[in-house]
C-alpha cells in the first residue's frame, strides 16, 4: 500500500484511506490469477475494435508459480479487485500457466497493464486524459489495444457506473485549472 503511491487503487489509481486505517477498502490482488482463470468475454465495442482475447479453453488451473511472487501483486481498490477483476486475466497471446517469473511473460500479451515496477509500460504512455475520460495514447497497434481493454475491463470511462472516480478527477481539475 505505501509504495503504490501511499494507498492508490492499481487499476482506478484512486486514493485510498491511510496504510494504516485503509485494509478494509483495499484487497491485495494477485494480477495473473493463481487458482484458475475465468473467461472474460469482450464486449462488442472491443471486438469491433478488432480485440481478440485468448479463450483459457483448456487451461484448467492459475499462475500456481506466482501465488508468492512480489511482482504479482497489486493493492487494489474493492470495486476494481472484487467487482471487476476477480479472476479473470484476458490476454491477447497463449496462456504460459507455468511461468514463473512475470517480467518474462510478457509474450502472453496481457490486455490489462500492470502499473508496478518497470517491467510493463508506463501507463502514461498507453492512456492519457481528455478532460475527465481516458483514452488510449496510441492508435493501433497492442498498445491500442490494451489502452482499451483497461479502459473498458475496468470501467474508467464510464461517469455513472465509477461516479466517484469521475468527480475525484473533477474536483482535482477544478483544482488545478486557476492555477
Ligand atoms: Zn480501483
Amino acid at each position: 500500500m505505501r509504495l503504490q503511491g501511499e494507498s492508490k487503487c492499481a487499476y482506478c489509481e484512486r486514493k485510498l484511506e491511510s496504510v494504516r486505517y485503509g485494509a478494509g477498502e483495499q484487497d491485495v490482488e494477485h494480477f495473473r490469477p493463481k487458482k484458475g482463470i475465468r473467461p472474460w468475454r469482450a464486449p462488442v465495442s472491443l471486438r469491433d475494435a478488432g480485440i481478440t482475447i485468448t479463450d483459457p479453453v483448456g487451461v484448467d488451473r492459475g499462475y500456481y508459480l506466482l501465488a508468492y511472487h512480489p511482482c504479482n501483486y497489486a493493492a487494489a481498490c474493492k470495486p476494481c479487485n472484487s467487482a471487476l477483476k476477480r479472476d479473470y486475466f484476458p490476454i491477447a497471446g497463449a496462456f504460459q500457466i507455468a511461468g514463473g517469473d512475470p517480467e518474462a511473460l510478457q509474450d502472453e500479451l496481457p490486455l490489462l497493464i500492470y502499473p508496478l515496477g518497470t517491467f510493463d509500460t508506463d501507463p502514461e504512455h498507453l492512456i492519457e486524459f481528455y478532460g475527465l475520460t481516458p483514452r488510449p495514447v496510441v492508435e493501433e497497434g497492442h498498445a491500442r489495444c490494451r489502452a482499451l481493454t483497461t479502459l473498458t475491463f475496468f470501467h474508467l470511462a464510464d461517469p455513472i457506473g465509477r461516479k466517484n472516480l469521475y468527480r475525484e478527477r473533477g474536483l482535482i481539475l477544478c483544482a488545478l485549472f486557476p492555477q
